[in-house]
């Protein structure tokens, strides 16, 4: 038996280097990781400009008290550079972003003075209001966004306003999705006395792209030595990672462990969880491989904690762990020491902290617990019963 984090750690140390990089419009970017540091070619903004709508001056010309009238010279739109200096006892006025004349140094608020023909009247206001300093947001040269970071909609933004069309970000790991079981029917089709259809592969294809990878489906294959092996030798030809579940727990027609075994380096482990204990990870020549469990939640959770950060760690990204936080147990829970228990949770904010209650019955097979749930309670191998009120950890599934 081999523990969750062992388990984890060696099927990450057999990521040695992240896939190849490509070249994208910064358009398609999102979700994407990018591939190198990002350095600021100039200041943002790249000079001092006006925060608002108003009269740029110089604070040699604010009164101390009372107003002072000025002569009002130019009249300057957001995107244009007026040439000469603005001279004592002179404004111009301005609106939201255009650049500061020389020779001004302060903005004052359209609302606060008052105009009447050529001439305004400003009241008292501190040196340098209203100017946005060039430079403010980010400084030429320096690093604003790191490689391995995954691009939101405000990293596309940030990118777009250092003037760059493109962006270098890793491809997307391909992975190729295999079901197995001569149980197992493909929803559309007829299903047989004594069939289920298939959930894992619709399950892990939306999981694959949720994080990042692009998928090749494979089908379903037999219980059939011979027609598996052939399946999955041909993936491995073009994918970075080749996930199967189903067969490989103990019964008669688990095939999976058996025929990887004779393809490539597979370790078949008894993982100290639940559920999810039996999984198949190695490697097939350049694939990684992942033989998953049948049962559609172990299936999903071991995705989520064994082939998840490895796609992320192909993808290059830098941050790998999954996003947690404690939350107070509403309901008793039973719970085996020495094992990582996974239940399926409701999550809610309530009495000035976060609560967490169970969906209900826990099998394994049960994938409408996981769409009753809004994140995985997680409780750590010496870990025994859980009572209520106790703390416990939680994990948030991902949000489309
Ligand atoms: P196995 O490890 O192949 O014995 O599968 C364990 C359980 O998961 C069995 O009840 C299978 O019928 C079920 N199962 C296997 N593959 C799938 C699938 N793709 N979708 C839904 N259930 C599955
Ligand atoms: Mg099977």
């Amino acid at each position: 038996m081999i523990s969750v984090r062992d388990a984890q750690n060696h099927v990450l140390s057999r990521v040695a280097a992240p896939v190849a990089p490509e070249l994208l419009p910064l358009t398609r970017g999102l979700g994407r990781v990018l591939a190198q540091d990002l350095r600021a070619p100039f200041d943002v903004p790249p000079a001092d400009n006006s925060a608002v709508d108003g009269y740029a001056v110089t604070s040699a010309d604010i009164p101390p008290a009372g107003t002072r009238e000025l002569v009002v010279v130019a009249d300057l739109p957001a995107g244009t550079v007026h040439e000469t200096a603005l001279r004592p006892g002179q404004a111009i006025r301005i609106m939201t972003g255009a650049p500061i004349p020389a020779g001004a140094d302060t903005v004052i608020a359209l609302e606060q003075v008052t105009r009447e023909g050529a001439r305004v009247r400003i009241p008292p206001l501190a040196k340098g209001a209203n100017v946005r300093l060039r430079g403010e947001d980010v400084s030429a040269g320096t690093v604003v966004i790191e490689a391995g970071a995954v691009l939101r909609p405000q990293e596309l933004g940030l990118i777009a306003s250092l003037g760059f069309p493109e962006i270098l970000v890793r491809r997307r790991p391909r992975v190729a999705i295999l079901s197995t079981g001569d149980e197992v029917a493909e929803p559309g089709e007829p299903r047989q006395a004594g069939q289920i259809y298939d959930s894992n592969r619709f399950m892990l294809r939306a999981a694959v792209e949720q994080c990042g990878g692009e998928v090749t489906d494979l089908g379903i294959a037999p219980d059939d030595r011979d027609r598996l092996r052939a399946r999955v030798l041909d993936a491995t030809r073009s994918a970075d990672v080749v996930i199967t579940s189903g067969g490989v727990s103990v019964g008669d027609y688990d095939l999976v462990k058996e025929v990887l075994g004779q393809l490539g380096t597979i370790d078949f482990w008894q993982v100290a969880m639940q559920p999810g204990r039996p999984l198949a990870a190695g490697r097939i020549g350049d694939a990684h491989f992942f033989g998953l469990p049948g049962n559609p939640v172990a299936s999903m959770l071991t995705f989520a904690l064994f082939v998840r950060p490895v796609l992320w760690k192909l993808a290059g990204r830098r941050h790998l762990a999954t996003r947690g936080f404690h939350a107070t147990a509403r309901e008793a829970m039973p719970k085996k020491r020495g094992r990582r228990e996974f239940k399926r949770g409701v999550l809610s904010y309530g009495d000035g902290g976060w609560e967490v209650r169970t969906t209900g019955p826990q099998g394994s097979g049960i994938v409408s617990s996981m769409v009753a749930g809004n994140c995985l309670i997680v409780i750590e191998e010496d870990h025994g019963d859980v009572q209520p009120g106790d703390t416990v950890w939680v994990e948030p599934f991902a949000d489309l």
